[in-house]
């Protein structure tokens, strides 16, 4: 047997201004051909699991191309047409199977606000008869387009995603079975009018973890596979939001009682999907309280600027959450990174001990949420340089070489500031560490993160606070202005059939 297998991840806010070129997708561009397998063979990624799968069947293996980029605006379309013509050039030579690890929340910039489906569609006029199986992130804004071109697909079921080997593992031995003629998958989807927020999907707590062990019960009682989205709602198209697909062995009907089984359990918990804030102010406040009451083996007070979260797609460069820490007196923060090559060029200029005033962060204008970047100026000494990489030393990305670009370590009296060339999530105490800062020993960490630091920086936390910044990961959906998105939608509007909120299935 011979099997397609390739991986095109991109997880697009559409109100970001981040572009989103073909580089994005790798350290020189996505992978292509054998590089593509070499590079995801052995990992813990969907892919890495459509690859062991092939190898444990013996099947000839094809990876005409595999690449992920960091959230961000919406995709180069000449980017997304390499994608395409890679994979269906491949498809169309013929093949037994083809086997996609894609993100389903890719918005293509002027051309499709589903990525994914369009792709699908591309791939099934190219090869019609060929069995197509998908694995998504759990963030997908699942659409008919997608559901209907291919034959399995499964999403991860976790958050943060902890299960994606599992998913790629899942998705593809349901495809096998189907090729051997063992199972005759029969595949349905739905959503509901529910804009949930990312900070409301951890799948460890509240109504997420029941919407996802949901999915789970599901499949426990004999679905193949049983998939709960959260979705990803900084995306301006009709399909943003939570959505369920349920497969069964050839019972239409049971797996639309499923399906509408998950969904019930969304709808019944939405207000749960909703993030709300407190004042920026308050927040800054009440961390600077918990400053005072900490010992110092207490370990740091995390201030997490949420809104300004680079896996969010957000620019990782505004300042007003370290601006009212400021004003509020507070000292002895960390704070990083942020990103700002024109403060990192000039301070390396400058010099290691050089004392520079200079405009810190807020390059980026923001138009899709009406703001204009803020510079905060800024008076202080350059204390370290370093090349920006780092070996992440784990619970997540374990062993990952992270390179934020050439990297500066700016001190004013109050904060030592990690600028960075590079968008950097901070995923791992390295973006501190490996600039000599000790994030145990600061009183205050400001951190642009929203999820990824539960497991790395929380255990070594006395607490966290959630800061209300400024960015295009903002919870406060009064910022954004949609334009596509289907309405009714909660919790922007609330006329609609609140009876099943189901507003498309199939
Ligand atoms: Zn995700």
């Amino acid at each position: 047997m011979k099997f397609v297998i390739a991986q095109m991840e991109h997880e697009t806010n559409t109100f970001s201004p981040v572009p989103t070129p073909w580089e994005s997708f790798g350290p020189n561009g996505a992978y292509l051909g054998a590089e593509a397998y070499r590079a995801m063979k052995g990992t813990r990624t969907p892919i890495g699991a459509f690859i062991d799968l092939a190898e444990k069947e013996n099947a000839e293996i094809v990876t005409p191309v595999a690449g992920f980029a960091y959230p961000s605006g919406p995709v180069d379309p000449a980017a997304y047409d390499r994608f395409c013509d890679l994979i269906c050039e491949e498809a169309a030579k013929g093949c037994d199977a083809i086997f996609l690890d894609l993100h389903g929340a890719m918005v293509v910039k002027d051309r499709t606000g589903d990525g994914e489906g369009t792709l699908l569609a591309k791939v099934r006029a190219v090869s019609p008869d060929t069995p197509i199986a998908v694995s998504l992130d759990l963030h997908a804004n699942v659409t008919e387009q997608m559901v209907s071109n291919s034959d399995v697909i499964a999403g991860y079921k976790t958050y943060p995603h902890i299960d994606m080997y599992e998913t790629g593992e899942l998705a593809g031995s349901v495809l096998l079975r189907y090729l051997k003629g063992e199972v005759k998958p029969v595949m349905v989807w739905g959503n509901v009018p529910i804009l949930a927020q990312t900070l409301k999907m951890n799948t460890d707590e509240g109504a997420m973890k029941d919407y996802a062990n949901a999915a789970r019960q599901v499949q426990r009682d004999g679905a193949l596979a049983a998939s709960a989205f959260g979705g990803f709602p900084m995306a301006d198209i009709p399909q943003a939001g939570m959505s369920t697909i349920v497969i069964t062995d050839g019972d239409r009907a049971a797996a639309e009682t499923a399906r509408d089984y998950i969904l019930s359990v969304a709808w019944s918990k939405k207000e749960d999907f909703i993030w709300r804030d407190e004042p920026l102010e308050q927040a800054i406040a009440k961390a600077k309280l918990l400053g005072q009451a900490k010992q110092m083996a207490d370990g740091p007070i995390l201030l997490l600027d949420h809104p300004d979260n680079c896996a969010t797609g957000a620019t990782q460069d505004t300042m007003h959450v370290l601006k009212e820490a400021l004003r509020q007196g507070m000292n002895d923060i960390a704070v990083g990174p942020i990103r700002d090559p024109e403060a990192v060029d000039i301070l390396i200029k400058a010099g290691v001990g050089a004392q520079v005033t200079l405009p810190v962060g807020g390059k980026m204008d923001m138009p899709a949420i009406n703001r204009k970047g803020e510079p905060m100026e800024l008076t202080g000494v350059v204390r370290a340089i370093t090349d920006g990489e780092y070996t992440i030393t784990g619970p997540q990305f374990t062993g990952v070489r992270a390179m934020m670009g050439r990297t500066v370590v700016f001190s004013t009296d109050a904060a030592d500031i990690v600028i960075t060339e590079r968008l950097q999530e901070p995923w791992d105490v390295g973006v501190f560490t490996s600039v000599g800062i000790d994030p145990t020993r600061k009183k205050f960490l400001l951190l642009k993160s929203r999820m990824y630091f539960r497991p790395v920086f929380l255990p070594i936390a006395k607490d966290a606070v959630y800061c209300d910044g400024v960015g295009v990961g903002s919870s406060d959906w009064t910022m954004f202005n949609y334009e596509h998105l289907r309405r009714p939608i909660y919790p922007l509007d609330d006329a609609f059939d609140a009876a099943t909120g189901q507003n498309q299935t199939s």
